[in-house]
């Protein structure tokens, strides 16, 4: 569910997740840093997808990154932070710790900084901290993963046993 939109009335609109993530789908494909051919300017100083109305591809419908979802606080639209919270992938054996976590209705996140966007390591353990309390965050360093009390007993039940 989102809680936020992507585009501003007015305003420059984010599209961050347009150029930043690898799309490798049938109907659309790209590496990450290489803007969708869809995306025109939006006239703010933002970009928008000519066709978000026209039947752009279901990945991109289904797609709601966190900031979009109302994890993070206003000011950490992707465009503005530099950062994209995307929900993470599990590795196979976990990816039943990551269900039961989503179905407890929390979430799994990863942080992708935006190369070029120069973000301090200051604000990623702000938006880390952030999203550990929403469930539980796949980070680049040890443990690996944070999460809040009921996120790591799940994770910790399938790591480990004792179901
Ligand atoms: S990165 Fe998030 S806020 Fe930005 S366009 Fe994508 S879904 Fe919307
Ligand atoms: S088709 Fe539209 S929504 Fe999908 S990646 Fe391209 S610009 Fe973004």
């Amino acid at each position: 569910m989102s809680v936020r939109s992507c585009r501003t009335e007015g305003g420059a609109g984010c599209a961050r997740c347009c150029i930043d993530l690898t799309i490798d789908q049938p109907d659309i494909k790209k590496p990450a840093g290489v803007p969708c051919p869809k995306l025109v300017d939006d006239g703010h100083g933002g970009h928008l997808c000519s066709i978000y109305d026209k039947g752009r591809p279901r990945v991109c419908r289904d797609y709601r990154c966190g900031w979009v979802k109302g994890v993070l606080d206003e000011e950490d639209r992707p465009d503005k932070s530099g950062v994209i919270v995307a929900e993470a992938i599990s590795r196979k054996e976990l990816q039943e710790a990551f269900q039961e976590i989503r179905a407890a209705g929390m979430g799994v996140w990863r942080v992708i900084p935006i190369p070029g966007a120069n973000v301090d390591k200051d604000k990623i353990h702000r938006i880390t901290r952030r999203l550990q309390k929403d469930g539980a965050v796949i980070t680049e360093e040890d443990p690996g993963i944070l999460g809040n009390n009921k996120a790591m007993r799940i994770f910790f039940r399938w790591l480990y046993g004792g179901r």
